[in-house]
């Protein structure tokens, strides 16, 4: 089934002739994403996705996630008729130049490593439909060696004409800031042995390149590389910051200012060098574990990154016993409210959120917690089903006891903290993304303010 009106969209000749008729499998945080800002760049794009109720919804102009800006951009490019949805992957390959792979590459429960059960479902389906000379690139994240091998998933089934080229793209987009993140990445990177495929891949991000973007074209391995490379450095880099900020604690330093004092650095830079309770996500928990486990598997240890991922497990906990030892060691009873559940802020994703680890230690220590995350994250009720979720930040910390910051929603500095501190039992902030400014809660009337790696106030 196709949706979306079929008349092609006004281009120039230039822009016609750039413009690449595209598939995009797969339509999750990366594929409606890419699929919404590649029309943007002036292509056909076609976004197919198995699930009927999620592109029924898109249809009715409801997109299912929350990322923003991206409602306004799908509603422009459905209008333009360069941005279509369907639920058949044959149909909607057939005829394309360039067929996108992005569904999802979740961590196997048993091995930690990636499942790559989808990808090479969407190969096969996409191999067997191609009829003409099609460029099949992996957006997904996977491991390296994923594309060889939908390479010969392809040789098995692929019977078109001309045949078919494969080409790693890895994604670096965030969640939050997707949009931004795609139409101004700091690289392009594209992993590919066939000089057409690239000079088609070239055609896809020329926009992109004509504002000077790095365009990497490189070895597939390469590729795949990049991007876990990349994931596990961020991972690091966080890491190292939270250990830091710990060490600021116990030596009166500030980390505030200890960040910014680092960042200035160019050797270092400012990004990702925010504390925080612990990083999460949709990527970089699978990410590390996927690449450490290419590692151990080629028996060539990397100590850093595992050290980080065992220094994050235990940061999760540490957050909860924090939280208890605020609150006076048993809280047993004692009501916790909680802004925030996404795993940062800007996004409805829980997938791996460290709320997931903290809030259920506090609930087995007894306390009840209350949350409210201004997503409302429809996964929240059965990913957290013993806390109670409520519609505002005042509903959520009505008697509590403290209250916990543990997203960075930039909407959060809007709220009126007076009225949250009125309505608590126990007016104590317990900021575990360093988002507010003591002085300011103190001076809405919160009794105890207490950040990370800086010295407490009030208390
Ligand atoms: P997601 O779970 O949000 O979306 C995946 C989609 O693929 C789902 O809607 C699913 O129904 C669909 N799908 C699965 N098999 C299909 C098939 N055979 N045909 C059609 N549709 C199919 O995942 P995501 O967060 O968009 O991530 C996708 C990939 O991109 C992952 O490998 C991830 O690691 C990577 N990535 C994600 C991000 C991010 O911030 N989410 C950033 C960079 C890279």
């Amino acid at each position: 089934m196709i949706i979306g009106p079929v008349a092609n969209p006004p281009l120039n000749r230039a822009a016609e002739s750039m413009s690449v008729k595209i598939a995009m499998i797969g339509v999750g945080y990366v594929g409606l994403v890419t699929g919404a800002c590649l029309a943007d760049l002036g292509h056909q794009v076609i976004c197919v996705d198995k699930d009927v109720a999620k592109i029924e919804s898109i249809k009715q102009g409801v997109i299912p996630i929350y990322e923003p800006g991206l409602d306004q951009l799908v509603a422009k490019h459905i209008a333009s008729g360069r941005l279509q949805f369907s639920t058949d992957v044959a149909s909607s390959v057939r005829g394309r130049e360039v067929v996108f792979i992005a569904v999802g590459t979740p961590s196997s429960k048993e091995t930690g490593r990636a499942d790559l059960g989808y990808v090479h479902a969407a190969a096969r389906e996409v191999g067997a439909a191609l009829d003409r000379f099609t460029v099949v690139v992996t957006k997904s994240t996977v491991p390296v060696g994923t594309n060889r091998k939908v390479a010969a998933i392809l040789s098995q089934v692929v019977t078109a004409p001309g045949g078919f080229a494969v080409a790693s793209n890895p994604e670096f987009l965030r969640e939050g800031a997707a949009i931004s993140d795609f139409m101004e990445p700091t690289r392009v990177v594209v992993g590919c042995e066939n000089e057409a495929a690239i000079a088609t891949m070239r055609r896809i991000y020329a926009p992109l390149s004509a504002k000077n973007t790095p365009f990497l074209a490189t070895a597939i391995e390469t590729a795949e590389m990049i991007k876990y490379a990349s994931n596990a450095f961020l991972a690091v880099k966080v890491t190292f910051i939270n250990e830091i900020s710990d060490l600021c604690e116990a030596v009166g330093a500030d980390i505030t200012a200890v960040a910014l004092g680092m960042g200035l650095d160019h050797r270092i830079g400012p990004a990702s060098l925010r504390v925080g309770p612990g990083w999460g996500g949709s990527c970089l928990p699978k990410d590390t574990r996927a690449l450490e486990m290419t590692a151990r598997d080629l028996g060539v240890p990397l100590r850093v990154v595992e050290a980080a991922m065992q220094s994050n497990a235990d940061r999760k906990m540490e957050m909860a016993e924090r939280i208890k030892r605020i609150c006076g060691g048993d809280i047993e009873g004692k009501t916790i409210a909680v802004l925030g559940l996404t795993f940062k802020g800007q996004t409805d994703d829980m997938r791996e959120s460290p709320s997931l680890d903290i809030l259920p230690a506090l609930i087995r220590s007894g306390a009840k917690v209350h949350a409210f995350d201004p997503s409302n994250p429809h996964d929240a009720a059965w990913m957290l089903p013993d806390v109670k979720l409520f519609q505002t930040p005042e509903a959520a910390a009505e008697g509590a006891d403290a209250l916990v910051v543990l997203t960075d929603w930039m909407i959060f500095k809007s709220y009126d903290l007076a009225e949250i501190a009125r309505v608590m039992r126990d007016p104590t902030m317990i900021d575990l993304r360093n988002l507010y400014e003591a002085e300011a809660a103190q001076a809405a009337g919160f009794k105890r303010y207490i950040g990370l790696g800086t010295k407490p106030t009030g208390v």
